[in-house]
């Protein structure tokens, strides 16, 4: 089942590729295997996929050492997409290979003295929210730029991109100006001497739309595993 799901995203994610003239290579497909057992981590595995991404640190702190046991040998990478408490910030960035939810600027702060401290360059995205509901984390478009800039000056974080969570419609087209969004800012901060190579955006239902915008790393759930519970 998970092989079977993981053989179609992939196919989707080369024709969205090819129809917008981008490379597949380009895409990086990050398994969001939040809730679920080792065992589905594992199955994926074994099915070529080696990027994974968890909402919570301590769920993925659980999550490793399990999987490191059933597939001796193989190197799982953990992105953290949930948002991140500060008290959490050191055992993140332990943990994970590049933070998508970067904030603030404490936060970044934050980050940066944990990393520090354990001689690491962490990999961090800044979380953009683009649209005005209240729940979502994330920075403003408005004070991205001053974040990035903040980010720049830190010795021991490294900016690789955006990342944004779009709220929600059923019909992907209603998402897809969001995904414009975020690429169009990215863009403007490259003008700015940022280099951001990566946007990280597109769930299961609309990833389709989010290569054709632009995305370098989708982050793909319930398309891959089912409905978690
Ligand atoms: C859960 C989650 C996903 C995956 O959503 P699906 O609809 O299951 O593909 C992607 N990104 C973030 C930030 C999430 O929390």
């Amino acid at each position: 089942m998970i092989n079977t799901n993981i053989l179609e995203i992939k196919e989707k994610i080369n024709d969205a590729a090819v129809r917008s003239s981008r490379s597949p290579q380009d895409i990086k497909l990050l398994a969001v295997s939040k809730t679920l057992p080792a065992d589905a981590v594992r199955e994926a595995a074994e099915a070529g996929l080696f990027l994974f991404g968890e909402n919570r640190v301590q769920e993925a702190r659980d999550k490793a050492p399990l999987l490191r046991s059933m597939l001796p040998g193989i190197n799982i990478q953990w992105h953290l997409i949930g948002n991140l408490q500060k008290n959490k910030a050191k055992y993140a960035v332990q943990f994970f290979d590049l933070i998508h939810t970067l904030d603030s600027e404490d936060l970044a702060d934050i980050l940066n003295k944990e990393a520090k401290k354990i001689g690491k360059i962490q990999n961090v995205l800044v979380q953009i929210k683009l649209s005005d509901e209240e729940t979502k984390h994330g920075i403003s478009e408005l004070d991205a730029l001053g974040l990035v800039e903040h980010i720049n000056r830190l010795s021991n974080l490294k900016l690789q991109g955006l990342m944004t969570i779009p709220p929600f419609f059923e019909d992907p087209e209603d998402v897809r100006p969001y995904f414009t969004k975020l690429r169009l800012l990215r863009d403007k901060m490259k003008e700015q001497r940022s280099s951001l190579p990566e946007l990280s955006m597109g769930m299961s239902h609309d990833f389709e739309a989010a290569i054709e915008e632009g995305a370098t790393i989708v982050r793909i759930g319930t398309a891959i595993f089912g409905q978690r519970r």
